[in-house]
């Protein structure tokens, strides 16, 4: 079983619990206004990579794990190439590797639910809190993604929910509201996030010819997550 990772952080922070090594996973099914990595969309790209061979470089990096850290699988859309990235959960629960998926939450199949029984976390990005914006700037219905965490929570694997903060779209306290009713109805969900909305990617999709959907809205600033961060 060949996966198709369209990049590697060796030591990051920001996707899971501790040190982690994170591989983006190539090919995405949605086309979120706010993605920051518009060059994992296309299917069938990047570099190809066995299970084993990707646990194994992750392996060298096992010291800074410590207690939490471990392997990430992100993307793009990890959960479009399920059967690698089942092989690459068990190859880790093998070697005693956390493991920590991050996804949109747009496919559930049985080869998904598969992947879950090596899954320690998921990182679980609602990118918006109604069904109108989620149809209008990602792509799907907000269904899929409530779906999606109602099985997590039935089968109780620990969730930590993220949102990218957007100024002008779900910076405002209904949005916020709204998100904390979700973490509080499912207890599965022990930690929700928001993340400021960047436009470093912008050099990307000029690279790749796309129209970056939010070039015209702004950053948050620090005040402003601030503000918004303690309401969840
Ligand atoms: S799901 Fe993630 S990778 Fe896919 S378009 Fe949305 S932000 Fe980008």
């Amino acid at each position: 079983m060949k996966g198709y990772i369209n990049s590697i952080q060796s030591l990051g922070t920001l996707d899971g619990p501790g040190i982690r090594f994170v591989a983006f996973l190539q090919g995405c099914n949605l086309r979120c206004g706010c993605c920051h990595n518009p060059d994992t969309w296309a299917l069938g790209q990047g570099e190809v990579y066995s299970a084993i061979e990707l646990v194994d470089n992750a392996q060298r990096f096992r010291e800074y794990y410590k207690e939490d850290g471990g392997i990430t699988l992100s993307g793009g859309e990890p959960l479009l190439q399920p059967e690698f990235a089942c092989e690459v959960f068990k190859e880790c629960k093998k070697r005693n590797i956390n493991t920590c998926l991050d996804t949109s939450g747009s496919i559930l199949n049985s080869k998904v639910i598969q992947l879950f029984k090596y899954t320690d976390r998921v990182l679980l990005d609602i990118k918006f809190t109604t069904d109108e914006m989620y149809k209008e700037y990602v792509g799907c219905s907000m269904d899929e993604p409530l779906k999606f965490l109602e099985y997590l929570n039935q089968e109780k694997i620990p969730v930590t929910l993220r949102q990218v903060l957007i100024p002008t779209l779900n910076d405002n306290e209904e949005n916020i509201n709204r998100l904390s009713s979700f973490a509080k109805k499912y207890p599965c969900v022990d930690k929700t996030e928001l993340l400021p909305f960047r436009k470093i990617c912008k050099a990307k999709y000029d690279n790749l010819k796309i129209k970056f959907r939010f070039d015209d809205i702004p950053e948050p600033t620090k005040e402003d997550m601030e503000k918004l961060e303690p309401m969840l």
